[in-house]
C-alpha cells in the first residue's frame, strides 16, 4: 500500500530553515514548491552581476525548500535503515552542501563571513546525520579563514575536524591536508592522499592530488617514482574529455607538464607548459592576481630553459600587477644568471618583508640570499645566510641533507675568505633554486576555494557566462 507522505510544514513563527535567524513567516514563507535548482539558477545570475544581497535571498529560499523536501521524504524514515532511504540521505547531504557553498559565495561577495558562521550554526539541525554535522564544521573552518588563509588559523581550526581515520568526505580531507600535510610522516601522507584520490570524482582534481603525491616522493628523493606518477596522472587526465574542462583543469595540466619537464630535464616539455600557460592567459578572464600568477609560472619555466631575460620580463609583468616577495626572489635569481648586481638590491627589498613569505618560500629566499652574497662577494650577506640556514626549520628530508653540507661549506668560505673557490658552492645553491617552491608549495588546495579564492571564483563566473551564451 503506497504511503501518502504528509508534507512537512514549518510553523510560521519558528526559526526559518534557511539559517537566517528570522521567523519563517518573515523569511522564506511562500513559493515553497519551487525547485531549488531554479532558485540557485536565479542566484547564480545575480552573483555574476554582483548583486549578492538579492542572490542571498534566493539561495536561502533554496535551502528552505530543500530542507522541507528532506524533512518530508527522508528524515522520518532514516531510523528504518532502508537502503533507498540511505541513498536519499546521501543525495540530501550533497544537495544541501551545494546550497551552502552558494551561501558562502554570497557572503564572500558581501565580505561578511561572520553572518555566514551564525547561519551555519542554525543550519546544523537541518539534517541530523554526523556527516552533515561535520560538513557544517568544515564550512565554519572555511568561514574563520575568510579571504586570507592564514596558516596559523587554519592549523588551529582544522583540529575541530579530527580524527580523520574514518573520513570519507573529500572536501574535509583536502582542507586537512592543506594545513597539516607538511607535519605528517611520509607514509601517513601517502595513505591519506591515496584515500583522497580514490574519493575524488573530478579528473582535474585527481590529476592535482596525484601530482601532490608525486611531490611527496620527490621530498624523500625518489625521483623515479615521482616521474612515473606524474606521467600516469597526465595520461589519465588526457584520456578524459579534458579540452572541454574548465581553466582550473587546464592550469593543473600545465603545472603537471612543467613539473614533469623538470624531472625529465626536457626543454620540449617546458616549452609545451609555457604554451599552455600562455593559452590560459589568452582564453580566460582571470582576475588580476590570477594573471600575475600565470606570468610568474611562465617566468619560472623560461628560467628553466635558460631564457633569463625573458624570465625577468615575465616576473616584472607579474610584479606590476601584484606585489609579491616570492616573485622578487625568483627575479633576483635570474639577475644572478645575468651577472646583474641589481640582484643585491632586489633581494634586500625582500629582506624587509620576510614575514610575507611562507615557510617553503623562505627556503628559496635563504638559498638565493646566500648565492647572491657569494656571487657578488658580499661578506655581510654570506654571514647572514649562515644564520638563516641554521635557523631554518621544517625542511623536507631532501633539504635537510643539503643543509648541513651547505652550512659547513659556507662557513669555510666565510672564514677563509677564498671566494675564488666559490663556483661549486654556487652551483649547489643554484640547483636548490626553485626546488623548494616546486617541491613544497604545490600543496593541496581546495578546488574552487583554495588560496586563490578570488581568482577561481571570478573565473568560474565568467565561464558560466560563456556557457550560457553558447546555450542560448
Ligand atoms: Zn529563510
Amino acid at each position: 500500500m503506497p504511503v501518502r507522505r504528509v508534507r512537512y510544514k514549518p510553523a510560521l513563527n519558528s526559526q526559518c530553515l534557511c539559517g537566517s535567524g528570522l521567523k519563517f513567516k518573515r523569511c522564506c514563507f511562500g513559493d515553497n514548491d519551487v525547485a531549488c535548482g531554479k532558485m540557485t539558477d536565479f542566484a547564480r545570475d545575480l552573483m555574476i552581476r554582483k548583486d549578492y544581497r538579492t542572490a542571498l535571498k534566493y539561495v536561502r529560499h533554496g535551502i528552505t525548500n530543500y530542507t522541507i523536501l528532506h524533512k518530508t521524504n527522508t528524515a522520518p524514515y532514516i531510523t528504518s535503515n532502508n537502503e533507498g532511504v540511505m541513498w536519499l540521505l546521501d543525495i540530501d547531504i550533497k544537495a544541501l552542501t551545494e546550497l551552502t557553498e552558494s551561501l558562502l559565495d554570497c557572503y564572500r561577495g558581501l565580505n561578511d563571513y561572520q553572518s555566514f558562521e551564525y547561519d551555519l550554526e542554525r543550519l546544523r539541525s537541518n539534517i541530523s546525520d554526523v556527516r552533515w554535522q561535520r560538513k557544517i564544521t568544515y564550512f565554519q573552518v572555511i568561514a574563520s579563514l575568510g579571504d586570507h588563509w592564514s596558516e596559523k588559523v587554519g592549523r588551529r581550526e582544522v583540529k575541530k575536524l579530527m580524527p580523520l581515520d574514518e573520513e570519507s568526505d573529500a572536501d574535509i580531507i583536502q582542507l586537512y591536508l592543506h594545513f597539516c600535510s607538511d607535519d605528517l610522516p611520509f607514509k601517513r601522507n601517502i595513505d591519506i592522499l591515496e584515500r583522497l584520490i580514490s574519493l575524488i570524482e573530478k579528473p582535474s582534481e585527481k590529476l592535482q592530488y596525484t601530482v601532490v603525491k608525486a611531490i611527496k616522493y620527490l621530498c624523500i628523493g625518489d625521483e623515479s617514482e615521482s616521474e612515473k606518477l606524474i606521467e600516469q596522472a597526465i595520461k589519465n587526465y588526457e584520456l578524459t574529455d579534458w579540452s572541454s574542462d574548465n581553466s582550473y583543469g587546464h592550469m593543473q595540466h600545465a603545472l603537471a607538464i612543467s613539473l614533469l619537464a623538470d624531472l625529465k630535464h626536457s626543454a620540449k616539455l617546458k616549452v609545451q607548459s609555457i604554451q599552455e600557460f600562455e593559452a590560459l592567459l589568452e582564453n580566460h578572464s582571470w582576475t588580476d592576481s590570477g594573471i600575475a600568477d600565470i606570468h610568474f609560472e611562465i617566468g619560472k619555466s623560461l628560467f628553466h630553459i635558460k631564457k633569463f631575460e625573458e624570465a625577468i620580463e615575465q616576473y616584472r609583468k607579474s610584479l606590476e600587477i601584484e606585489n609579491s616577495e616570492i616573485v622578487k626572489v625568483f627575479l633576483s635569481q635570474a639577475q644572478i644568471e645575468l651577472n646583474d648586481e641589481g640582484a643585491i638590491c632586489t633581494i634586500r627589498e625582500v629582506e624587509k618583508n620576510l614575514s610575507e613569505l611562507s615557510e617553503s618560500e623562505l627556503l628559496d629566499y635563504i638559498f638565493t640570499y646566500a648565492a647572491i652574497g657569494i656571487a657578488f662577494k658580499q661578506k655581510d650577506m654570506i654571514e647572514k645566510s649562515l644564520g638563516y640556514l641554521s635557523e631554518a626549520s621544517l625542511l623536507a628530508p631532501v633539504f635537510e641533507k643539503q643543509k648541513s653540507k651547505l652550512v659547513s661549506e659556507i662557513s669555510l668560505l666565510y672564514k677563509t675568505g677564498e671566494l675564488e673557490g666559490k663556483s661549486n658552492l654556487l652551483s649547489t645553491l643554484k640547483r636548490l633554486f626553485g626546488l623548494t617552491t616546486r617541491y613544497l608549495i604545490l600543496q593541496p588546495n581546495i578546488a574552487g576555494l583554495g588560496v586563490n579564492i578570488n581568482k577561481i571564483a571570478d573565473d568560474l563566473a565568467s565561464e558560466s557566462n560563456k556557457k550560457k551564451q553558447s546555450d542560448e
